[in-house]
């Protein structure tokens, strides 16, 4: 296996399932390697996720945080200043994380819907990137990447739904989709 040891920034989008789960999938693998791993949630905080019970037990090396209360209305006008308050905390918190030097994979979930919700600027976002501490990792998933995001990724997968459960009816299931 390779020696070169880089820093990547990766992005997870497309309309299919699975941009957050295959986050964690990766970050499973990092903690596995040694590697602390911080995972913030932008706009998620209504739903329980099992994961967030799943990862206590990693402790220090893998800390998830929802910074968001769920059900964000969006739109101009319509964007409650409160959400809007969240995201910026969330971010300032991103930024810390990925300069800091304490983390060595920083996850940033749903990061790309806040950015086309035009709740948080792709640029403040790209300049942070392009400035991180060359051995750090971070991962941007949501649907919709910017432009800009995607240019400077080093990795970038977009996952294209072929067909989805809850289109023949099936409510989300506890374990697979929370
Ligand atoms: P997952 O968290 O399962 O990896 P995701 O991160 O790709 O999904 P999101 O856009 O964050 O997808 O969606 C959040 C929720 O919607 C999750 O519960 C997810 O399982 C579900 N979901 C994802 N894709 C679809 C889809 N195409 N149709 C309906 N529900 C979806
Ligand atoms: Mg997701």
């Amino acid at each position: 296996m390779g020696d070169v040891r880089k820093g990547l920034v990766i992005v997870n989008t497309g309309p299919g399932k699975g941009k957050t789960t295959a986050a964690m999938g990766t970050a499973l693998r990092a903690v596995g390697n040694g590697l602390r791993v911080l995972m913030l949630q932008f706009l998620k905080g209504s739903w329980h996720y099992g994961e967030l019970d799943a990862v206590q037990a990693f402790g220090d090396n893998f800390v998830m945080k929802q910074m968001g209360r769920g059900f964000v209305k969006v739109g101009g006008a319509e964007t409650d200043p409160e959400d809007l308050r969240m995201v910026e905390e969330c971010w300032k918190e991103a930024e810390e994380a990925i300069l800091g030097g304490q983390w060595d994979l920083v996850i940033l979930d749903e990061i790309n819907y806040a950015i086309s919700y035009k709740m948080l600027d792709p640029e403040k976002v790209a300049e942070v990137l392009r400035r991180k501490p060359e051995m750090v990792h971070v991962i941007l998933t949501g649907r919709n990447a910017h432009p800009t995001i995607v240019e400077l990724a080093d990795t970038v997968t977009e996952m294209r739904e072929v067909k989805h459960a809850y289109q023949k009816g099936i409510e989300a299931q506890r374990g697979i989709e929370y």
